[in-house]
């Protein structure tokens, strides 16, 4: 569970139900068992996107099958853990989903399943996502070029030729709620967002840098807003590709805003009682879905924010 308590409902993407059991990777005749057993559950991950099928409650869940039943490519099969009933999951990569034509399931995306799916199943998935997209970016050795190949059930991949290995790498960004001295929330539009569409600022963490002043340095590129105190709330994997987004509540010690115009178009800062109106009116539009960016806004809100419809998705 994490800190973001103002739903009362975990955040998505943060299940840790599944025990991902690192010590088998690397033990073949282990995952080979593991494999072959008939309580076993393997699901086909491809460009991001897996087969889901819709429940009568308005949610999703993965179409798994037992791993006699799965695409034998066993080179592209990433082992991601044990449940508390002993069952072990795989996730097998494909170039393409397999065709499903007799059943009613459909190929998704995180974006759009990952707050419809069971936690203990957006956490499989978001592995296997994170895993496929390190894997698909990583083919070639970074210090000799050579053509690597994949070890650790799908956690490693090994360069032939000078041995290297290279495990999966996981960028951090700082994502923040800041607010002023009113307790205004200070929210951005990003120059690509549509109008209406606003949300906390957020930044990659340079090389050499701390997190605290990542968050500082952020916000003063991209709203010329100084911050002061910087305290740590929550984390959410964000395997787009491969982010990890480290969420924040910064104070502000100065208020005048200048927008840099590259990423951020336009921010305010806005009261509770200025986004309530906002959102009544449909001036702004509540931040949608699945991302810790709307947990963040909750937070402060102190009550869950407006539902929105399946329109466009921001961080
Ligand atoms: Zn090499």
């Amino acid at each position: 569970m994490t800190e973001l308590d103002a739903t009362s409902k975990p955040l998505s993407l943060t299940y840790a139900g599944v025990d991902r059991a690192a010590h088998h990777r690397l033990d073949e005749a282990w995952l080979a068992a593991a494999w072959s057993h008939p309580t076993t559950r393997v699901f086909v991950v491809s460009g991001g996107q897996v087969l889901v099928e819709d429940t009568a409650d308005g949610g999703a869940e993965l179409v798994m099958t037992p791993a006699f039943d799965a695409p034998e490519t066993e080179q592209h099969r990433y082992f991601l853990g044990i449940d508390a009933e002993g069952v072990r999951y795989f996730a097998l990569q494909k170039d393409t989903l397999p065709g499903r034509m007799d059943e009613p399931a459909r190929p998704a995306g995180l974006r759009e399943v990952g707050g419809l799916l069971s936690p203990l199943e957006a956490g499989l998935m978001v592995h296997a996502v994170a895993l496929e997209n390190w894997q698909r970016m990583h083919r070639f050795c970074s210090r000799c070029g050579e053509r690597t190949v994949i070890a650790a059930a799908g956690h490693i991949r090994r360069c032939p030729a000078c041995g290297a290995e290279h495990y999966p790498r996981t960028d951090p960004a700082v994502i923040m709620l800041v607010t002023d001295d009113e307790d205004r929330a200070l929210l951005g539009r990003q120059v690509h967002w549509p109008e209406g569409r606003f949300s906390t600022l957020a930044g990659f963490v340079e090389p050499g840098e701390s997190i605290e002043q990542s968050v500082r340095r952020e916000v003063f590129e991209e709203a010329g807003v100084i911050v002061g105190d910087v305290s740590y709330v929550a984390s959410q994997p964000w395997p787009f590709p491969s982010s990890l987004m480290l969420g924040f509540m910064a104070q502000a010690t100065s208020s005048e805003i200048q927008v840099d115009g590259e990423e951020i178009h336009e921010a305010r800062w806005f009261s509770r009682e200025d986004l309530r109106a906002a959102f009544e009116s449909g001036e702004v539009l509540p931040p949608y879905g699945i991302s810790i960016a709307a947990r963040l806004i909750e937070l402060w809100y102190g009550k869950p924010l407006p539902k929105q419809g399946t329109a466009a998705v921001v961080r």
